[in-house]
């Protein structure tokens, strides 16, 4: 009898173990989609393709190079891991928003007439290489040498998860007139690309 209630008890210590904290592995139930999901070169262009792994994850791609879906899909990976890592995520809050991004990669920089720098200044006219488009969408140039690593992806993602997490985007980034944004999330960012480069995305 105690050998059984200890072997029931060892059995719901690993259930919890196992069952509960965010978890970078996402599910790919809908495979046939994702394996449909093609970039075709001689179609036109810009193209939408759904990201494995994320389940209503997308990109718009202006050509079948900028990005394959795998290295979007380990970018998003490595986003969370790191994410995770720095801030938790319990409510899985960071998780959803990764599941239904979209992304629009674009094949050149922009103008922007106004926004905030990462310390807070408030710029008219400034190139740009990535904004928030929506709850959901974002634009992001491709960044310097083709590189996923060298794109503003994971500075507009953190965007997207204060959003998610405190329903506000905090567009002055480190800067007092929005809260959210803290010089952990910019070392955050540091630390996530570094760790695209290793994988030489
Ligand atoms: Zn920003």
């Amino acid at each position: 009898m105690l050998r059984k209630i200890i072997f029931l008890l060892a059995l719901s210590f690993c259930v919890t173990c196992s069952g509960h904290g965010p978890n970078v592995f996402f599910t790919n139930d809908n495979k046939k989609l994702y394996k449909n999901s093609l970039c075709m070169p001689d179609e036109k262009m810009p193209q939408m393709i759904i990201i494995p792994f994320f389940e209503n994850a997308s990109q718009i791609m202006p050509n079948c190079n900028i990005y394959p879906k795998h290295k979007t899909a380990l970018a998003l990976m490595i986003f969370y891991h790191k994410w995770v890592e720095y801030f938790g995520d319990r409510d899985f809050a960071v998780r959803g928003m990764l599941q239904k991004v979209m992304i629009r990669w674009g094949n050149s920089k922009k103008v922007s007439n106004k926004g905030f720098s990462l310390n807070g200044e408030l710029f008219t006219s400034r190139t740009i290489i990535g904004k928030v488009e929506g709850q959901n969408i974002i634009w992001v140039w491709r960044g310097y040498d083709y590189k996923i690593s060298e794109s503003s992806l994971t500075h507009e993602l953190v965007h997207l998860a204060l959003k998610a997490k405190f329903g506000t985007y905090d567009a002055d980034h480190e800067g007092h007139k929005y809260r959210g944004w803290t010089p952990a999330h910019s070392a955050m960012i540091i630390s996530a690309r570094r760790m695209m480069r290793a994988f030489n995305i």
